[in-house]
C-alpha cells in the first residue's frame, strides 16, 4: 500500500468510526419501528417508577429503566379528544372549536384528511400503519355518527392502513368494536341505534354507570372484562406480521378510563381497588407488546414511547383508591380536565437501545403536541410550513444529554377554551380562577374535581376555603413550580407585572398561527 492508498485508507477508515459511533438518528437509511402506547387517564403517580407504592408496574418499570422517563411531561390538554388531537396533528386544541364535551360521543372525524398526522407521517415514509384501540375522534364527514354505516373518514383516511378497538370511549356507547370503516358484528336485519346497541352482554347494570343517549339501557357487542385483552392481542397479532418495511404502531389503550374493567385475573392484584388492577392490566398490556418485539428481535431497531392523554380522573373508583392511599397525579394539585398540574403533567418513558441512555432522567418541559415533529425528525422528514403549528421537534430531550430547554413556553387547553394556561420556564399563568374542570362537587359523585376535591385530599390551594373557591380569588393564577410544585400559593398578586407578560404573550401565542420556528 503506497502512502497515498494508506492515507486514503485511514481517512475511510476513520469516517467508518465516526459513523458507528455517531447514532445516525433520522438519516434516510434508518428507519426504526416505532410503538407508541397512549394510555387512557393514566395519572403522573400511577406507576411505581414515579413513586405509586399500591400499585405495581415492573414491565413499565422495566421500559423506564431501560431508557429515559420524563418528569415534566404534558399533554397539551387535560381531557382525552383535544389531547389525542393535539397528539396526532401536532396543533394546539384551542385552535379548534368542536373538540370540547358531549359532542365527542358522537361526532364526525375532528381532523382535517388533507392535514400532516402521525399516521400519514410515517405512511409516506414507507411504513406500515396501524392504530388499536380509543379512537374518541370522530368519523364521518357530517352530522351525527350512523354506527351502521361506512366510518369513513376515519383513521384510515389520516394514514393508518389498520384500525381495530372502541370507537369513542369504554364509558359511553356504542360499546362495539371498529375494524377499518366497519362496526363488528354488524346485522342489517337488526341495526344498531345510540343507546341500544344489540346485546350480548348488559354494560350498565353490571358497573352502575347512567348511560347517555336515549336514556334506554345500553347492551354492549364486547365483553367489558375482554377488551384489554382483545386489543392487545390484535396489536401484537399486526406486529408479527411479515413485511419488508418498518412499522409505526399507535396503540391507545382504555385502560385506565373509568368503568375499571380488568379480566378477571387481574382483580384484587393491587392494593387500591379495581384502580389499580385496571393499571395492572395496563403493565401487562406493556410487557406483552414488549415481549413481542423480544420474540422478533427487533426491540434493538425500535423506539418505544409510552404515555398517558390526560391526568388521573377523581371519579369513583379514583376516589376509593385515594382512600387506600393511592396517589393517583403524586404530590400535583388537581385531576383530570384541571387546569392545575395534576390534570395535565403526564407520565412519560421512551426506550430506544443504543440511542437512549439506559435508565436517565429528564426534566425538559416536552408535551404531547410535539410528538409530530420529534418523529418526522426520526424518519427524517422536516416539517413543512404549516404542518404541526405547534410541535417542537423534541428529539434532543429524547436522546441527548443537553440541558439546554426544547421549548420556553407551552400552551395548555385543559378542558375548554376557558382555563388556558401558559407554562414559561418555572412559571405557569393560568387565566381564570380555580382549576375549571368537572363539575363534581361531593364524594362519591361521578367525578370530583377543583377545590371540592379537597375534601377528600385535604390538599391545599391558596384561593380555596372551605373546599370552595374563595370568593375574593383573583381572576387569574401564577404558580412558581420550582418552589411550589404543589401549587399551594397562588402569586399572582406578589407579581403582577409577571403575570401581565405572561397574559400578553398568552394572548399573543394563541393569535400566531403558527408557534413553532419554521425549520424547527
Ligand atoms: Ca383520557
Amino acid at each position: 500500500m503506497n502512502t497515498v492508498s494508506r492515507h486514503l485508507f485511514a481517512a475511510l477508515a476513520a469516517s467508518v468510526l465516526l459513523a458507528l459511533s455517531v447514532p445516525a438518528i433520522g438519516s434516510a437509511g434508518e428507519k426504526p419501528n416505532v410503538v407508541l402506547i397512549f394510555a387512557d387517564d393514566l395519572g403522573y403517580g400511577d406507576l411505581s417508577c414515579y413513586g405509586a407504592t399500591r400499585v405495581k408496574t415492573p414491565a413499565i418499570d422495566r421500559l423506564a429503566g431501560q431508557g429515559r422517563m420524563f418528569t415534566d411531561a404534558h399533554s397539551a390538554s387535560a381531557v382525552c379528544t383535544p389531547s389525542r388531537y393535539a397528539l396526532l396533528t401536532g396543533r394546539y386544541p384551542s385552535r379548534k372549536d368542536n373538540l370540547w364535551g358531549p359532542v365527542m360521543l358522537r361526532s364526525p372525524l375532528v381532523i382535517d384528511t388533507e392535514r400532516l398526522t402521525l399516521g400519514r407521517l410515517f405512511k409516506e415514509a414507507g411504513y406500515a400503519t396501524a392504530c388499536f384501540g380509543k379512537w374518541h375522534l370522530g368519523f364521518g364527514s357530517e352530522g351525527t355518527t350512523d354506527w351502521n354505516k361506512p366510518l369513513r373518514p376515519g383513521p384510515l383516511e389520516l394514514g393508518f392502513d389498520h384500525y381495530f378497538g372502541v370507537p369513542v370511549v369504554n364509558s359511553h356507547p356504542p360499546f362495539v368494536y371498529v375494524e377499518d370503516h366497519q362496526v363488528v358484528g354488524l346485522d342489517s336485519a337488526d341495526p344498531l341505534k345510540y343507546g341500544t346497541a344489540a346485546p350480548t352482554k348488559v354494560f350498565p347494570e353490571k358497573f352502575g354507570l347512567s348511560v347517555i343517549g336515549g336514556g334506554k339501557k345500553a347492551h354492549a357487542m364486547y365483553d367489558d372484562e375482554t377488551v384489554g385483552t382483545t386489543i392487545k392481542e390484535k396489536a401484537v397479532a399486526w406486529m408479527k406480521q411479515p413485511r419488508d418495511k418498518p412499522f409505526f404502531l399507535y396503540l391507545a389503550t382504555t385502560n385506565i378510563h373509568h368503568p375499571f374493567t380488568p379480566a378477571p385475573r387481574f382483580k384484587g392484584t393491587s392494593q387500591c381497588g379495581r384502580y389499580g388492577d385496571f393499571i395492572h392490566e395496563l403493565d401487562w398490556i406493556v410487557a406483552e407488546v414488549t415481549a413481542a418485539l423480544d420474540e422478533l428481535q427487533l426491540a434493538d431497531d425500535t423506539l418505544v414511547i409510552f404515555t398517558s392523554d390526560n391526568g388521573g380522573m377523581l371519579n369513583q373508583g379514583g376516589q376509593a383508591a385515594w382512600k387506600q392511599g393511592h396517589r393517583l397525579n403524586g404530590d400535583l394539585l388537581g385531576f383530570k380536565f384541571d387546569a392545575w398540574e395534576g390534570g395535565h403533567r403526564i407520565p412519560w418513558i421512551v426506550r430506544w437501545p443504543g440511542k437512549i441512555p439506559a435508565g436517565s432522567k429528564s426534566d425538559q418541559l416536552i408535551c404531547n403536541v410535539d410528538m409530530l415533529a420529534t418523529l418526522a425528525a426520526v424518519v427524517g422528514r422536516p416539517l413543512r410550513e404549516g404542518e404541526g403549528p405547534d410541535s417542537v421537534n423534541m428529539l434532543a430531550a429524547l436522546v441527548g444529554e443537553s440541558d439546554e430547554p426544547i421549548r420556553d413556553h407551552l400552551v395548555i387547553s385543559p378542558r375548554s377554551k376557558r382555563h388556558l394556561a401558559l407554562r414559561s420556564g418555572d412559571s405557569v399563568y393560568i387565566s381564570a380562577p380555580g382549576a375549571g374542570g368537572f363539575g363534581g362537587k361531593r364524594i362519591g359523585e361521578h367525578g370530583l374535581g377543583g377545590p371540592a376535591a379537597h375534601a377528600l385530599t385535604n390538599q391545599v390551594n391558596s384561593d380555596v376555603l372551605d373546599n370552595r373557591l374563595r370568593p375574593d380569588a383573583p381572576s387569574a393564577q401564577l404558580y412558581d413550580l420550582r418552589s411550589d410544585p404543589a401549587q399551594a400559593r397562588n402569586v399572582i398578586l406578589q407579581h403582577p407585572e409577571k403575570a401581565t407578560e405572561m397574559k400578553a404573550r398568552l394572548e399573543k401565542l394563541l393569535a400566531q398561527s403558527q408557534t413553532r420556528v419554521s425549520g424547527n
